[in-house]
């Protein structure tokens, strides 16, 4: 049976002016996100982007799965096509919605008519349609104000669209709405939910890690790549660069106070990224912090690590706890590779007692030990750069 999606837009809906801005940037993320699976009509009217596979060997599954990844989308409404007669309405559509009506207890017909010369008035689809379903599925009844499922015709221009109930697409706005950010990515399982967030506000996400071979493996790193592709079915391509941080790391070890190298680090940390985000045309940074989670997470330690930072740093997972973290790396499936037993720069050298409250002027002193610029230009130069693409 022919299927057609329909997605229906979140806050875009409400917005003024920009709204087509808006509109053109989720079609685009549609198309290219679409692209792989063969010909399909990609339109737009009324608050709506209708989907229509046209190769008839298209995995409509595989469609909807990608259509509930793209921001912007509220809701999706997987529909059968059916020819524009009250005939068809009435008897090609029960198949296709058979296992919703035998689940269900109650339910109601609602239906749309944008083709008024359709020679029925939609009170008189409801109650056709009503009437039909409730003789061939007579363990039903209607209930109009809280029904299990509700039929939906929508009379369009040359076909008829029904579908039982509507599915949950990914909220947010369309990437590419709000900018540029670069997103620090360990191999854990704060950073990925961290893009995975600022993304669905309409991010552009580009993920740099750091590396410290060989006291950080190939595969460790390997690991980074896999959770940036994770990430790119909701956020679309990645540009993945890597730094080469063991120099730094070792100077730190040898020249600075022990109890002070993870606030230094991420200072340091912090001002390579911001180098590269801003030859990349990134407008902030994003980190996996979360406040209290561990000594370089306390306030007086963001402190320390901000007063760096020449552009803003975001922290979507300030908030959360680690229980709510995680329900979302399951969400978007990188929780099972986020906990894959590899070591990151940041567990290696770890001091046995950091400070949890750093003072910022004993911070900038102790940094001031070591001429860092030649070191800093040096891992900027050599940091490699990768696409990570959406297949
Ligand atoms: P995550 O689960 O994201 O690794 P975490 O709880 O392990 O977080 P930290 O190791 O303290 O926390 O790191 C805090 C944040 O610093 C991370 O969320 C990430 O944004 C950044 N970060 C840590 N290690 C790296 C790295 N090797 N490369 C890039 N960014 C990193
Ligand atoms: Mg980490």
């Amino acid at each position: 049976m022919k299927e057609i999606i329909l997605c229906k837009y979140g806050e875009i809906a409400l917005k003024g002016l920009n709204k087509s801005t808006f509109e053109s940037m989720m079609m685009k993320s549609i198309r290219r996100r679409l692209k792989k699976f063969g010909e399909i009509n990609i339109t737009r009217a009324q608050s709506t982007v209708y989907v229509e596979p046209v190769d008839e060997n298209i995995d409509v599954d595989e469609v909807v799965d990608r259509l509930s990844k793209i921001f912007g989308i509220i809701k999706l409404c997987r529909c059968c096509v059916v020819e524009k007669t009250m005939d068809a309405i009435l008897n090609d559509s029960i198949e296709y919605i058979r296992e919703d009506m035998e689940a269900a207890r109650t339910f109601k017909v609602d239906a749309k008519r944008s083709d008024k010369k359709f020679p029925f008035k939609s009170p008189d689809i409801c109650n056709e349609l009503g009437g039909k379903l409730l003789e061939t599925f007579p363990h039903l009844s209607v209930d109009v104000h809280k029904p299990d499922v509700t039929v939906t015709v929508e009379v369009r221009e040359k076909y008829a669209f029904i579908h039982a109930g509507k599915l949950d697409g990914a909220g947010g706005i369309p990437v590419g709405s709000s900018g540029k950010a670069m997103l620090l990515l360990s191999g854990g399982i704060d950073s990925p939910v961290a893009g995975y967030m600022m993304s669905k506000r309409g991010a552009v996400i580009d993920a740099i890690h750091f590396e410290a071979p060989p006291y950080t493996s190939e595969r460790a790193k390997q690991k980074v790549e896999k959770l940036a592709k994770k990430m790119t079915e909701y956020c679309g391509d990645i540009a993945f660069y890597c730094v080469p941080f063991t120099e730094i790391q070792e100077t730190l070890r040898d020249k600075c106070p022990e109890e002070l190298f993870t606030i230094l680090m991420r200072r340091l940390m912090m001002e390579i990224a911001q180098r590269i985000a801003a030859r990349e045309g990134c407008q902030a940074l994003i980190t996996g912090e979360s406040l209290g989670q561990v000594a370089s997470q306390t306030m007086y330690a963001m402190v320390c690590t901000d007063a760096v930072c020449r552009i803003p740093v975001f922290r979507p997972c300030v908030g959360l706890d680690k229980t709510e973290i995680i329900d979302i790396s399951r969400k978007i499936d990188t929780f099972e590779t986020s906990i894959l037993p590899y070591e990151d720069c940041c567990t290696v050298f770890t001091p046995k007692h950091p400070k949890t409250r750093p003072e910022l002027g004993a911070v900038e002193a102790a940094q001031a030990r070591v001429d860092w610029e030649e070191l800093i230009q040096k891992a900027v130069g050599q940091t490699t750069c990768k696409m990570i693409k959406l297949d």
